[in-house]
């Protein structure tokens, strides 16, 4: 192990390692190993048309070994046309039908290969099938095509990779690696709920690359909270976290999706693929990062955040609690209800489970805090209002909001020149309250509103039209959501977050952006702190005492965060 906190691995494709001499092997090997350290390599066996040689993968696997890298196989799951599979379908980048039989054969050969080879192996994100040939419309019948590819991906995964792996090598360790794509898994057959009883483990992507212009515009906070959500799906059986070189403009946006994917624990960062390392100068930064990162994480607990319900094969207000999470607001997303919490985020997602109402009635009533949003709102508001959670409904029409309104006991009013459009929320008086408005000319709709039932309250978030535009809520009417979500303990500012574990060390990141610059945040706490101590350089940035309205005394400290430095920092 190079690392104290994490191991590295990077992956072999197929047609890297079918055309790898000894010579460009070893040479590539001292690049690697010299800037980023290589614990363990996952060597690929087949992808698209190509099945590597045994005795090619052989010299590498012994080749690795001897240096002391560990030596696991891999598998992606694409297949082109061949003879004998049925002809003229539209299978998206080569996913395979797999209701054709011939196809069914040659998968299995696959994975019988591989596991003739090593004792585990991975499978690439490319195990899905979006396949709507006239075969799988007639195999699907009646059912819609979530159900159909739930089933049919069951089969595939018990009777098609594992379990002929397991025939050839019995003591095989098999992982399905999930897709950066969580919103999406149910529409294509990837199932972490059901998958967990027939794979050994998992692994999960974490690339994000350039949110602003690549396809998925996924928020850079992805790289944490992804891993975090299958940490929770498969408790101890997570086995790292993959992220690549593509569409990473920048050699800080490509770390940044390393840095995140380490601060969230995930046990190892997978660099696809040794190729696009070769000479790549994003290599020489990271190496330097990985050891900071690595002592920055000695002596660091469990990542603890505002638990977040994304129930499986959910989707709806997708990637939203990851923008929450860029807002500086520590998130914790997990598929399993969190009942046990004290608060809760519930979002459209949360929508998906048909218990959700009753789940969120009875943790209420018993005393907890919950913040729904407004597209949980919508999808659940006939239910909440006959239960009486709330009355709030939403209405249909919008409002550009210029003006924010706090009404959190001290009187605040901020304008803004360019609008924010929000969806009008209507509420009963004195029934609910509003503790921040978002208002233009003489008329406002609530941003967040409270209510209480039984033991607890129940709080409405508005949510922007524009996800993006939630970066551009000020400061100090966000702080309004920060203090409903952590009361206690919570930092002021946007572009950046704050990563909490159980030992109370806090870790800051700013992202660099194009808008974004040095800026100072500021950090609350309820405790009776002395000061803000950096870990690393020792400052300490003595805390003040102020009071916000009549209700709130806090000790505040202000810290200055540069775009692309992280700090981990601890009250004393
Ligand atoms: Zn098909």
């Amino acid at each position: 192990m190079h690392y104290e906190n994490f191991g590295t691995a990077v992956y072999i494709p197929a047609r890297v390692a079918a055309s790898l001499t000894r010579e460009k092997l070893e040479s590539d090997y001292a690049f690697i190993e010299k800037y980023i350290g290589v614990d363990k390599v996952y060597l690929e066996t087949h992808r698209d048309a190509l099945d590597v040689d045994k005795e090619q993968i052989v010299m590498i696997k012994s080749f690795l070994q001897y240096k002391g890298v560990s030596v696991s196989g891999g598998i992606t799951t694409v297949l082109p046309d061949f003879e004998g599979a049925e002809k003229g379908k539209r299978r998206l980048f080569n996913t395979l039908c797999y209701t054709d039989p011939a196809m069914r054969d040659r998968v299995r050969e696959i994975s019988e290969y591989a596991a003739s080879l090593f004792d585990e192996v991975i499978l690439d994100d490319f195990y899905f099938t979006n396949c709507t040939c006239e075969r799988c419309i007639r195999e699907k019948g009646d059912r819609d095509w979530a159900t159909f590819r739930r089933e049919l991906m069951k089969d595939v995964s018990k009777n098609l990779i594992v379990g002929p792996a397991k025939a050839v090598n019995p003591g095989i360790r098999m992982i399905v690696k999930y897709p950066n794509w969580r919103e999406s898994y149910h529409f294509t057959g990837y199932l972490p709920d059901d998958q967990q009883e027939i794979f050994d483990a998992t692994y999960i992507g974490t690339e994000t690359r350039s949110p602003r212009y690549a396809d998925q515009h996924l928020p850079e906070y992805l790289s944490y909270s992804l891993v975090r959500y299958l940490d929770h799906a498969w408790p101890g059986r997570n086995g790292g976290g993959w992220f690549d070189t593509y569409q990473c403009w920048s050699a800080d946006r490509y770390m940044e999706q390393a840095y995140l994917t380490a601060f969230a624990r995930a046990k190892e960062l997978m660099f696809f693929q040794w190729n696009d390392l070769i000479d790549n100068y994003f290599l020489g930064g990271m190496g330097i990062q990985l050891k900071k990162i690595d002592g920055l994480l000695s002596g660091v607990g469990e990542p603890t955040g505002i638990p977040v319900y994304i129930p499986y094969a959910s989707n709806g207000e997708n990637h939203l609690e990851m923008r929450l999470g860029m807002l500086g607001i520590p998130v914790d997303p997990t598929p399993v209800f969190p009942s046990d919490a004290r608060v809760m985020l519930l979002t459209e997602s949360s929508a998906s489970d048909e218990l959700v109402v009753s789940r969120l009635r009875d943790f209420v009533r018993a005393g907890g805090d919950a913040v729904i949003t407004a597209g949980f709102l919508n999808e659940t508001g006939k239910t909440l209002r006959e239960i009486g959670l709330t009355e709030a409904e939403i209405t249909g029409r919008r409002i550009g909001v210029t003006r924010y309104q706090i009404t959190d006991d001290f009187a605040g009013y901020i304008d803004c020149e360019k609008p924010i459009q929000f969806p009008e929320i209507v509420h009963g008086n004195n029934m609910s309250w509003s503790l921040l408005n978002g208002g233009d000319g003489d008329f406002h709709t609530p941003l967040v509103l409270m209510s209480t039932y039984g033991k607890g309250r129940l709080f409405v978030l508005n949510i922007p039209d524009n996800y993006a535009d939630i970066y551009r809520i000020p400061c100090a009417a966000a702080d309004a959501l920060k203090r409903v979500l952590s009361e206690n303990e919570y930092a002021s500012g946007t572009d950046f977050s704050m990563f909490t574990y159980d030992d109370g060390s806090m870790i800051f990141y700013r992202y660099v952006k194009d808008d974004v610059k040095p800026s100072r945040i500021r950090v609350y706490t309820k405790s009776d702190v002395a000061a803000l101590r950096d870990a690393v350089t020792g400052e300490t940035i003595k805390a003040q005492v102020i009071r916000l309205g009549w209700r709130h005394e806090y000790r505040v400290a202000d810290v200055v965060l540069w775009p692309g430095v992280f700090r981990k920092l601890r009250w004393e």
